[in-house]
């Protein structure tokens, strides 16, 4: 018998962190492993953001802070959701975490009672379903494929909700299929939330600056339902800011306070430092994040010319985030060797071991014949893994 819980036995580990530590592992061992696993940007934090943390350090930002964040913090967000999203969150409504992943982890502890019904829109970021299952609650999928471009209808939407729904969570940008809806869709979702008032509407909007459409729009927006939507952002993506570890939400109020009462009991506010350097961060222009993205569309054009070479993926070019999510679907029963592609996870772990390519398998973000692949890397690298990974994929037959 263990000593360990029964919640962290039969807990899933995070996909893309395995993933992530595989490939670390692969590398240790001295093989050329290119990782296209883990999804974040590959560029190093912009200078301005970097000066205001030293500067918070020499000024002695070194004590704990109030456990939403620094008013100041949040009266940046406050702001920043109102100039750039047309949100409106006074500060009192917005909490800052450690990453958006704890967010999202205080929302699901906040609002779940056990039994309770989240929908989420598949494929999904990974760690929704692990943290629902968490709070034990249940996921309630809406499939979706490539003809829909991932996306969800109305209908869909309407069809999935039942008595025990709690809440509605997506991404849009999307992590893993870089979909983007538009504020006319997301309306078109929002007329049907809006005749369930019970629904708290979660929207995660990470990927903001990585739309190659130009238009991010916000479910928040709508005023049919923007009292209780609940918007998901941080630094990671947008600002190269990762290891920081600076997200946050606006809430409605009581949501909002039951998530720095839990805060409170796990990590307190996060960091001092990166709290101060996300005021200049909002405050600022934003030519370095746009320089980034500008970089991205670039990638995204080069792997999307790749993968057309390869002729058993199937794709759609992806609006946003970083992300391909392509159908591999047409590879299952072939072999090469000693593999044998059964599923999609086959077909990750034979890349890996082929083409020492990480990738991720659709599995983890409930989509059973797609595979992520994360293009935050080097143009050269991406040229070497869509080879390799080309070269690997024509030996299956
Ligand atoms: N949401 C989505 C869709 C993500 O891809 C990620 C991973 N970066 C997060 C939330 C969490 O981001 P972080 O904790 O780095 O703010
Ligand atoms: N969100 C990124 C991804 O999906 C980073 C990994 C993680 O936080 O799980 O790859």
């Amino acid at each position: 018998m263990s000593i360990l819980s029964d919640r962290i036995l039969n807990m899933q580990e995070s996909a893309t962190i395995a993933m992530a530590a595989k490939s670390r592992e692969m590398k240790a061992r001295g093989i050329d492993v290119i990782s296209l696993s883990l999804g974040e940007p590959d560029f190093n934090t912009p200078e301005h953001i970097k000066e205001a943390a030293k500067q918070a350090v020499d000024d002695n930002f070194s004590h704990y802070t109030p456990v939403p964040g620094y008013l100041d913090l949040r009266e940046a967000i406050s702001e920043k959701f109102k100039r750039d999203n047309g949100l409106d969150y006074e500060p009192s409504q917005i909490v800052t975490s450690t990453g958006a992943k704890q967010t999202l982890a205080n929302l699901m502890f906040c609002l779940i009672n056990p039994g309770d019904e989240v929908i989420l829109p598949a494929p999904y970021w990974v760690s929704y379903e692990g943290q629902i299952l968490l709070a034990r609650g249940k996921v309630v999928r809406i499939s979706t494929n490539i003809d829909s471009d991932f996306k969800i209808t109305p209908a869909q939407l309407e069809a999935s909700i039942t008595d025990k729904t709690k809440a509605f969570l997506f991404s849009s940008p999307c992590n893993p299929s870089g979909s983007v809806y538009s504020q006319e869709e997301l309306n078109g979702l929002a007329e049907v939330l809006a005749k369930y008032p019970n629904i708290v509407v979660i929207a995660d909007e990470i990927y903001e600056f990585i739309n190659y459409t130009d238009k991010h729009a916000s479910i928040g927006a709508n005023p049919l339902i923007k009292d209780r939507v609940v918007t998901v952002n941080g630094l990671s993506k947008g600002f190269a800011m990762t290891g920081w570890r600076l997200g946050y939400m606006g809430a409605p109020k009581e949501i909002a306070a039951a998530c720095t009462k839990m805060q409170g009991q796990f990590t307190s506010g996060t960091c001092a430092i990166t709290q101060r350097a996300a005021i200049t961060a909002l405050n600022s222009h934003y030519e370095p994040t746009l320089a980034m993205k500008a970089e991205f569309l670039k990638r995204r054009n080069l792997v999307a010319d790749r993968l057309r070479e390869i002729p058993g993926l199937k794709f759609n070019v992806p609006d946003g985030a970083f992300y391909f999510f392509p159908d591999a679907s047409a590879y299952f029963g072939k072999s090469y060797g000693n593999y044998t592609i059964n599923n999609i996870t086959d077909l990750c772990m034979y890349l890996l071991e082929t083409a020492n390519v990480a990738t991720v398998t659709g599995a983890a973000f409930g989509n059973d014949d797609c595979f992520r692949i994360a293009y935050a890397t080097s143009t050269d690298l991406l040229e070497k893994a869509t080879a390799r990974m080309k070269d690997s994929l024509s030996k299956l037959a």
